[in-house]
């Protein structure tokens, strides 16, 4: 039996938009200038509490704080130390409106402030802002948010332990400007966290918090050497308040033995994500420190299996071990006890309460207390969960290697599309949706609340795509869409069609600022149990001699941005679902749809993160599986595919060997910085490369369009080019959307005829 601690659970941290998002709400409504600041922060202010007590209530013992924000954290972390930039820290903007400036920009009196670039945080799909440091800035620690949210919880009488970004992921996560480097801030940044530290310590912090996720990244020895050398100086410093390091996204293999020989007081180490945490931990752990041990998943929504946990914990050889959450709950719905799934359903799952509830219970277990709950959470994993589509299984184990190449090979289709299809040099298209107007979505909320009749909601729609289709053609489109007017989402709309999934009312997970989304759950074997797009895209081609391109969600996209299942593999899932899309693919073929996109909008998303997992872990059976749904199409059918952010330069040979006949992808944000690559790498995949940026409602004009060709066809042979804008059509206003596309389908004549 282990030696207990008398602090036993804890999280990484909590969501705070609200169990029913009302930070989302009050902060769009002071966007809007509806409610004040003032008004603001009492819901921010409210919703701190809330969860304090949320959190005290369920008996987790070290509560964590300042993982609240009005936005972002990583912003919050470079806005404490006041690293901004100096137009925006001179101007007489309040405080908050400073900070929303970096969020969100800002164009008024004050000045024209560009917002902070917005990437996606690590393997998950919540996205940080992106300081932008440069020559002007520095970090200092004057007080600010982080001692306030303390000092907040202190007067509730709750100690929390506030939280804080650390300076190695937040040097690795920022973007630096000419002439100044990481390096440069490493003195400014000790004193500045030396300085926090001493601040929240002279006001009773017991225990603090720094994150560290960059540390389960490959690290190079230079970078190991930093993270060492600023710690043990940072260290020093420390008085009686105790530091935790916290990691999470995986393990820390590259620095562990490192870590465990500096002076921090625990370590937080994930058992989830982290293969090797198990190992690493084994090889050794010094007596003196606490292992926050992290091994209630925060990034899915499953109930954990109790003894396999137990098992765990047992087998480490440790003392001092504070159970917590593999990382913040951020990335989990608030509860699934409002939801409306059947008991035998819901008692599998836990979100973020729920999870809360998992700790506490762990913990009595772990002292061989009330042992009956053991019992019960094991009755959840001794039965098969869900009736076994055992077709399905054989169809999967049938699979040979020729199920996932389609034949002919590549060049000898181009050859035979080209006599089928006979489209243009330099061939114009879309990537899918077109403007969802306001009536387009109360024509689905009707339906949904029976005010609209199936056959009325479908005759609308009819009559969507019939003025589409004719647009496009007035305008001169090589290859139409239908518009994708039927669709609210384009995982949700295929999830609702498939059987095997499940969705949440009010499962709302952070995304953005104030946006959040609703992943659908994979709750078993999933199969198509009907025609899904054919009806939609047969009628587009009945109105045209143009191809109309079928338009299908890719099984790894629907796959990443669902809660998985984790009683199979992510491999297996997948091609389940491939399957299913297969089929799709097959009946829009029979119906006279001799182009199909499928998109594969967030495959890069789920790359691990360490490189030397790329292959093994994910390319080696995400790529396959989009192979699989376009195996078996005929030579003359040409296949589409598309990706969001052109980000994909590392991994493009594995983009060609998704074996599609053609990809567009969203490329203008980021200057067609892709075009290299594709000529380095003698990209064979016909390209569309996004020619405008969609997100903003500028018209590009001619010229510009024309500039950006010229770009394409300096570094991709000219008959490898397809026209087409960034994806998002369906954000945009009709008008800007029309004049845009307009503009550029005459640039690509004018462009033709210089050809
Ligand atoms: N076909 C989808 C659309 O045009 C693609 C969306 C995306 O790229 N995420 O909306
Ligand atoms: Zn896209």
């Amino acid at each position: 039996m282990k030696e207990l601690f008398n602090m036993t659970t804890t999280i990484v941290g909590f969501p705070r938009i609200g169990a029913q998002r009302e930070l989302k709400f009050a902060t769009e409504k002071y966007f809007r200038n509806q409610i004040t600041a003032k008004d603001l922060r009492k819901v921010g202010k409210e919703l701190r509490k809330r969860h304090w007590l949320e959190l005290q209530h369920a008996g987790i013992e070290q509560i964590p704080s300042n993982d609240f924000s009005f936005y972002d954290n990583l912003l919050d972390t470079t806005f404490l130390f006041n690293a901004i930039p100096v137009e925006i820290k001179n101007s007489s903007l309040s405080n908050l409106d400073k900070y929303f400036a970096l969020a969100r920009g800002y164009q008024g009196e004050e000045g024209d402030f560009k917002a902070w670039p917005m990437k996606k945080w690590f393997n998950t799909n919540y996205h940080y802002l992106v300081p932008q440091l440069t020559n002007d800035n520095s970090f200092q620690y004057h007080g600010g948010k982080i001692i306030n949210e303390f000092l907040e919880a202190k007067e509730l009488g709750i100690i929390t332990r506030p939280t804080i970004i650390g300076p190695f992921t937040l040097l690795k996560l920022s973007e630096f400007g000419i002439g100044v480097t990481a390096e440069d801030f490493t003195q400014n940044l000790l004193t500045a966290y030396g300085d926090l530290i001493a601040d929240l310590s002279a006001n009773g912090a017991k225990w603090i918090q720094i994150d560290e996720p960059s540390l389960v990244y490959d690290l190079t020895s230079s970078e190991i050497q930093w993270v060492y050398d600023f710690y043990q100086r940072l260290l020093t410093k420390k008085d009686k308040t105790k530091i935790l390091l916290q990691t999470y996204f995986g393990d820390i293999r590259d620095i562990y033995h490192q870590l465990l020989t500096l002076d921090f007081d625990g370590i937080g180490l994930d058992f989830i994500e982290g293969k090797e945490t198990k190992k690493l931990v084994e090889s050794g752990f010094p007596e003196d420190k606490v292992l926050f041990a992290g091994i209630v998943n925060g990034k899915n929504i499953w109930r954990n299996n109790y003894q396999t946990t137990l098992n765990l914990l047992d087998s480490l050889p440790i003392k001092k071990v504070i159970l917590s959450t593999s990382c913040s709950l951020l990335h989990v719905p608030y509860t699934v006890s409002a939801e409306p799934f059947a008991p035998n359903i819901k008692k599998h799952f836990a979100f973020a309460s729920e999870k809360l509830t998992e700790l506490k219970e762990l913990d009595l277990l772990q002292q061989n207390q009330q042992l009956g709950l053991l019992q019960t959470n094991q009755k959840l994993f001794a039965a098969s969960r869900v009736e076994e589509n055992l077709e399905l299984h054989q169809q999967i184990e049938k699979l040979t290697e020729t199920d996932f190449i389609r034949k002919p090979d590549f060049e000898e289709r181009r050859l035979k599309q080209e006599d089928a299809l006979h489209l243009p040099l330099l061939p114009t298209t879309t990537i899918g949706s077109f403007p969802q107007t306001r009536e387009v979505k109360h024509a689905r909320v009707a339906l949904r609340k029976d005010e609209l009749s199936q056959a009325e909601y479908d005759k609308f729609i009819k009559q969507h795509i019939q003025e589409c289709i004719k647009w496009q053609e007035d305008v001169g489109f090589d290859v139409l869409v239908h518009g994708e007017f039927e669709r609210n989402d384009m995982v949700e709309y295929f999830g609702q069609r498939l059987s095997g999934y499940l969705f949440t009312k009010n499962g709302w997970v952070q995304s953005y600022g104030t946006r959040a989304v609703k992943p659908p759950i994979i709750w078993g074997d999933v199969s198509r149990k009907e025609p899904i797009t054919v009806k939609w895209s047969a009628y587009a081609q009945s109105l045209t001699n143009k191809p109309v391109k079928g338009m299908l969600t890719g099984p790894v996209t629907i796959l990443n941005w669902s809660f998985p299942r984790e009683d199979i593999s992510l491999e297996e899932s997948t091609l389940q679902i491939a399957l299913a899309i297969q089929a799709e693919v097959l009946d829009l073929e029979k119906n006279g749809i001799n182009i199909i996109q499928i998109d594969e909008a967030a495959l890069r998303e789920k790359l691990p993160l360490r490189k030397s997992d790329w292959n093994s872990e994910y390319l080696d059976w995400a790529i396959p599986a989009f192979r699989l749904v376009h195996s078996k199409v005929k030579a003359t059918t040409q296949i589409h595919t598309h990706m969001c952010y052109s980000e994909f330069g590392d991994i493009i040979q594995a983009i060609d060997q998704m074996d599609a006949d053609v990809i567009s992808f969203e490329a203008s944000r980021s200057n067609l910085e892709i075009l290299q690559q594709l000529q380095d790498k003698h990209f064979k995949t016909l390209v569309g490369p996004g020619v405008y940026d969609i997100h903003s409602p500028r018209i590009p004009t001619k010229t510009e369009i024309i500039n950006e060709l010229h770009q394409i066809l300096a570094k991709v042979p000219q008959q490898n080019i397809w026209v087409n804008p960034d994806c998002g059509l369906k954000t945009r206003g009709e008008r800007e959307a029309k004049a845009s596309l307009v503009n550029l389908t005459e640039a690509t004549r004018i462009i033709r005829r210089e050809l």
